[in-house]
């Protein structure tokens, strides 16, 4: 069976991933897509990554429970330290071997292949899946052709641009506006409950004095 594998900070998982995990599973006829959010990302500064690996799971299990075909992972959860994509895709595998894997990506990070890890490796593992990403389009990918050996285990997928991105989400939350929408319900209902993103959180645990947030 085609299986999916589409990591990410997911900080928080927001409409954005939900439609190119929807639209590659149907392009590609995969069979089912498991969502890997990272624990500490090798390629992110960890001061960056604002919510908890716990938290950042619970979001994304909360934004897969409604669909029968979307399961989401620990392995990078676990791990307690970065962990590079191909790496990750070699435990996935060795645990169904029978399968062929795809991994699902927005064309904006795909652009960026030459900087992961071993992408040549990677993508004899796995065929990469580029999702379209408003402000990235596909023509963007052709430079990397010079520099993998393994270019053509590209495979671009045109998904619908939804124009939202999880730092686009955290500034409105700081700046006490509204993300019902823009991420799938029961993920609000956690941002809300755990007041995750809210500066009125972070400001009060160094002592200061603070107004509500809105929700
Ligand atoms: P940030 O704004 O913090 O960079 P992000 O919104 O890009 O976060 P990530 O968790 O880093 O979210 O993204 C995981 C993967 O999903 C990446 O491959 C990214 O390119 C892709 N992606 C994120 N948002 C979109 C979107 N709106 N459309 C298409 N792909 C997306």
């Amino acid at each position: 069976m085609n299986v999916g594998i589409f990591g990410g900070t997911f900080d928080p998982i927001h409409q954005g991933h939900m439609v190119i995990a929807e639209q590659v599973m149907d392009e590609l006829g995969l069979s089912r897509v498991v969502f890997v959010p990272g624990g500490i990302p090798p390629h992110k500064e960890a001061s960056s990554v604002r919510a908890s690996a716990e938290d950042r799971f619970y979001m994304v299990e909360a934004a897969v429970a409604g669909n029968e075909r979307f399961f989401v992972d620990r392995v990078e959860v676990d791990a307690g330290r970065p962990m590079y994509s191909v790496e990750t895709v070699r435990l996935l595998k060795e645990r169904s071997p029978g399968d062929d894997w795809y991994f699902i990506s927005g064309a904006d990070e795909v652009s960026n292949l030459l900087a992961w890890k071993d992408p040549d490796l990677l993508l004899e593992e796995v065929v990469m899946v580029a999702a379209t990403r408003p402000g990235y389009d596909l023509s963007k990918l052709q430079h990397l052709e010079a520099g993998l050996r393994n270019f053509d285990r590209i495979f671009p997928v045109e998904c619908t641009r939804v124009d939202v991105s999880a730092t686009g989400i955290r500034r409105r939350i700081l700046q006490g506006k509204s993300v019902r929408y823009l991420v799938p319900e029961g993920v609000h209902d956690i941002i809300r409950d755990r007041r995750l993103y809210d500066a009125v959180v972070r400001r009060s645990e160094q002592g200061e004095r603070l107004k509500e947030g809105t929700w």
